[in-house]
């Protein structure tokens, strides 16, 4: 089975949408949070677990992956489903998001009141591993401080051997502290790096005929501006290289969390409707449902996980700290009602003893939470805009959610 995407259920009035992607390793029922594994592992889960807890893909990242154990591994393992035991459907990002803001500190969604634009956090600074030029970044690894150069060509040839079923294009990535000059700069790298991503995809599915087809989507930056969103999306979206377009479309960067819904809805509006949406790098519930209600298809986020490494708890009635003492007698699980595996059978104050014992278990039982917990969000909203019922379920989920 090639790639494929079909539009279920429209949202009346908004560009959001239900509907199922197939992939040579299954479908995806969409709108559809991704579990991230960085390093081709869900961080304190077995993917027995991962699929157990209703993940239907999972997302790993070229830019590890190319460092350790190296992507030329994986693809003699049989590519990066079979390396690491997980049969369904798997996506790798592009690598450029971490290369890039490697010393940055960066912040994927920010509120705007304290940016003053300055180009300097994505200029070549002192603390910067990194230096973006017109042909690629040079970088330095944060494993062992050697020199690596990605180019969009070289993101593919890693992709294509890590043998994913979704692949992004290589990307410049920019802050929202970034100028407008540099901004629409960036936008035109990112266009043209683009076009290369997909006269390479091209020439490598010619070559690898023998492997399962793996899609391409194209990432639409442009920041926090209006004119640069829509243009990005549009000229990628009509952009063909030997016959070839992107399958589907990533929207990326910074996002100003007030227009975060708004700024989706200009690109899913410029974008065509028969491909999919995939926001990167988002997970919070008021995100997820402004991001979805604008257009977006898939998500994939590593929060969910990495704050549940450290007892950060998500709930319907908001996020809180199972590390506080007043958790140290709480015999009540997570969360009530919560169906997943950790609230069935532990209680706050076993997994309030597990983090100050510092108990590896700790970790994997809070993770199993909290994916749970944004991956069942999402079906959630999934189920209501086939019911009909999208607005009430945002107004009752959020209204609760905001209430602790
Ligand atoms: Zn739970």
């Amino acid at each position: 089975m090639r790639f494929a995407y079909e539009v279920g259920t429209r949202l009346d009035g908004q560009h959001g949408r239900t509907g199922v992607i197939t992939t040579p390793h299954g479908t995806i029922r969409t709108p559809a949070f991704v579990v991230v594994g960085t390093k081709a592992s869900v961080k304190a889960v077995l993917p027995e677990t991962v699929a157990a807890l209703g993940a239907q893909a999972v997302l790993a990242n070229a830019y590890h992956l190319f460092l350790q154990p190296g992507s030329d591994i994986v693809e003699a393992a049989g590519g990066l489903g079979t390396f690491m035991n997980w049969p369904g459907p798997t996506f790798t990002d592009s690598g450029g998001f971490q290369v890039m803001s490697l010393g940055v500190g960066f912040k994927k969604v920010l509120a705007m009141d304290t940016a003053v634009p300055d180009d300097e956090v994505i200029a070549d600074g002192s603390a910067r591993l990194a230096t973006v030029d017109d042909d690629g970044v040079t970088f330095t690894s944060h494993l062992n401080g050697d020199t690596h150069r990605f180019t969009p060509e070289k993101s593919m040839r890693i992709q294509h051997e890590l043998g994913a079923d979704i692949m992004f294009a290589f990307d410049e990535l920019t802050t929202l502290m970034n100028t407008r000059d540099y901004q629409e700069r960036s936008v035109e790298r990112t266009h043209a790096w683009a076009a290369r991503c997909l006269a390479e995809h091209g020439r490598l599915t010619l070559e690898r005929t023998h492997r399962p087809y793996q899609a391409l989507f194209g990432v639409v930056q442009g920041a926090q501006y209006e004119d640069l969103r829509r243009r990005a999306a549009t000229r990628l979206a009509s952009l063909e290289v030997d016959g070839r377009r992107f399958d589907g479309y990533g929207i990326g960067g910074a996002l100003e969390k007030e227009k975060l819904g708004t700024i989706i809805g200009w690109v899913s509006e410029s974008l065509p409707e028969d491909k999919p949406r995939h926001l990167l790098g988002i997970s919070e519930p008021e995100d997820l449902f402004a991001g979805i209600e604008a257009g977006a298809d898939t998500f994939d986020c590593v929060n969910p996980s990495r704050v549940a490494r450290n007892g950060a708890v998500y709930t319907s009635r908001g996020r809180y700290n199972v590390n506080t003492a007043a958790y140290r007698r709480d015999f009540g699980p997570l969360e009530d009602d919560c169906a997943c595996y950790t609230c069935t059978h532990y209680t706050r104050a076993y997994l309030h003893h597990l983090f100050k014992a510092k108990e590896m278990l700790a970790s994997t039982l809070a993770t199993i939470h909290n994916e749970w917990f944004t991956v069942k969000l999402v079906d959630d909203i999934r189920d209501s805009i086939d019911a009909g019922r999208f607005r009430e379920l945002r107004c009752e989920w959020l209204g609760r959610y905001r209430s602790r």
